[in-house]
């Protein structure tokens, strides 16, 4: 029997989405990736003009703007939409200015206490791939499978950098370098739900390996 929750942290860029969404299609789960939850708390506080330093009116928003996430309606290479109020926000989540202040929202304890709640209740249903930073540590701590996939700043940029290109966009590597290192930062140094991997997490390291192999190295874990 395969794990019942499998929780997948690690930091930006790192390919948790990717394995994790193929992980779950092999074992016939959902692949639930909780960043897009704060993305979408963070696009939609851009859209309506807050000021991203306002907590208190960013944690108003996550805890009361409806937001869905669900297995994707069309093959363009999403993961799963992602539903603000019904509307479909799945590539506005993933615009430059959501990266570079999503890390910022994903700070605030409002916004991690309304988002975490929500994740809790769909992992605990079992059956599910959740991807994150703090899935292993806080939101699922009883997961039976905790991996923590990582990969060093200059490889995550590179990847980003072939995945810009490759959809026909322009794309500086300098300075997605840059952002990714920032966000690793704070990522990490924050104060609640910090980035790091559980106690009981199998750590991957994905320098020096494809998408393949990261994938059976994790199927090896689920048999
Ligand atoms: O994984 P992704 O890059 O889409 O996540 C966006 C941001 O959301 C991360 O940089 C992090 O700040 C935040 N996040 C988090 N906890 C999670 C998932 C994402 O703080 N479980």
């Amino acid at each position: 029997m395969p794990p019942k929750t499998i929780a997948l942290d690690g930091p930006a860029a790192s390919g948790k989405s990717t394995v994790g969404s193929r992980v779950a299609d092999a074992l016939g789960y959902l692949f639930f990736d909780t960043g897009v939850m704060y993305r979408a708390v963070t696009w939609t506080a851009l859209q309506r003009g807050v000021e991203i330093s306002d907590e208190k009116a960013v944690s108003k928003i996550a805890e009361e703007v409806p937001i869905d996430v669900r297995p994707p309606s069309q093959a363009d290479g999403r993961a799963c939409d992602v539903l603000v109020e019904k509307k479909d926000i799945t590539w506005q989540t993933r615009r430059p200015e959501v990266d570079a202040n999503v890390s910022a929202v994903a700070a605030y304890a409002g916004v991690r206490t309304a988002l975490s709640e929500q994740q809790r209740r769909i992992g605990l249903r079992g059956q599910v791939v959740m991807v994150g930073r703090d899935i292993g540590t806080v939101v699922i701590p009883e997961a039976e499978l905790k991996i923590y996939l990582d990969a060093s700043a200059e490889e995550r940029a590179k990847r980003r950098y072939e995945e810009i290109i490759g959809r026909g966009e322009e794309a500086d590597y300098a300075e997605i370098l840059d952002k990714v290192r920032k966000r690793d930062h704070v990522d990490s140094t924050r104060d609640l739900s910090p980035l790091r991997p559980a106690e009981d997490a199998v750590i991957i390291d994905s320098d020096s390996l494809d998408a393949n192999q990261v994938f059976e190295k994790i199927m090896g874990l689920c048999a």
